[in-house]
C-alpha cells in the first residue's frame, strides 16, 4: 500500500520497524490460559468457583473470561487501538482472544457502548470493533442492545467502591435482551462496567450474559 511507503509501519507497543504490532510483543502478552475463576476468570493457581476477587458480590454476569492480562504491553497496545482507532489492532485483538477463549455458549454477541459525550471514542469504540471482529470468527450476530447515560463520571482513578457505585445504573436496554448473551468489552478492570451492562441487560430478559475481554486487570 502506498501509505505504507509514506509512513513506515511502527509496532504500537515496541516502536520496532515492520509491523503494526510485532511478534516479539505478541509472543510476550501473557495468555490467560491457566486455571481460572469459575466466575470472574481472575487467574488462580486451581480452579475455584469464587476468588477473593468476587466472592460476596453480588454479579449479574453469569462468566467472565479475558484472552491476556492487563500489564504494560497490553495497556499500550489498548491505548493504541482507543486513540487511533486502527481496524487491523481490533483485528489483532480478536484473533488473540479466538486462540485464547472458547466460543462462549450463547448466539447474540453485543457490547459495552461508549459515552456519548465522547464523540471521538464512539467513533471507534474499541469494545464494538471487537465485538464485530468476534462475530465474524464465531459466526455470531452482533446487536448493539445496550445504551449509556450521558454524563457520567469516569472510571479512571476511583477506587473499587467508588467505581461500583458511579456505574450503578448507569445502563439500560434499548429493547428485550435474547436469553443468553456474549457481552463484550475491551478491559475487564474492577468488572464494575461489565457487571452493570450486565445488570442491565438481566433486567431486559437475559438470563445468561457471558462476558469476553481483551484483557484483564491482574491483581
Ligand atoms: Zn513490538
Ligand atoms: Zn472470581
Amino acid at each position: 500500500m502506498l501509505l505504507d511507503l509514506v509512513f513506515p509501519r511502527r509496532c504500537v507497543v515496541c516502536g520496532g520497524d515492520g509491523e503494526t504490532f510485532c511478534r516479539t510483543c505478541d509472543g510476550a502478552l501473557r495468555r490467560l490460559q491457566g486455571p481460572v475463576c469459575e466466575r470472574c476468570g481472575a487467574p488462580t493457581a486451581w480452579p475455584v468457583d469464587r476468588c477473593r476477587e468476587c466472592s460476596g458480590r453480588r454479579i449479574a454476569f453469569t462468566h467472565a473470561r479475558a484472552a491476556v492480562e492487563y500489564d504494560e504491553s497490553a495497556k499500550r497496545l489498548v491505548g493504541a487501538w482507543k486513540e487511533r482507532g486502527q481496524r487491523s489492532l481490533s483485528r489483532i485483538a480478536a484473533e488473540i482472544v479466538d486462540g485464547v477463549l472458547a466460543r462462549p455458549d450463547a448466539y447474540t454477541l453485543t457490547f459495552v457502548p461508549a459515552d456519548d459525550n465522547r464523540f471521538l471514542e464512539r467513533a471507534h469504540n474499541p469494545a464494538e470493533r471487537l465485538a464485530s471482529e468476534l462475530g465474524r470468527s464465531w459466526q455470531l450476530p452482533v446487536v448493539a442492545l445496550l445504551r449509556r447515560k450521558p454524563g457520567a463520571a469516569r472510571q479512571r482513578g476511583l477506587t473499587l467502591a467508588e467505581r461500583r457505585r458511579n456505574v450503578r445504573g448507569l445502563f439500560h436496554a434499548t429493547g428485550p435482551a435474547p436469553r443468553a448473551v456474549v457481552l463484550v468489552d475491551d478491559v475487564y478492570t474492577s468488572g464494575a462496567t461489565v457487571a452493570a451492562a450486565a445488570t442491565a441487560l438481566r433486567k431486559a430478559g437475559a438470563r445468561r450474559v457471558e462476558v469476553v475481554t481483551f484483557a484483564r486487570a491482574v491483581r
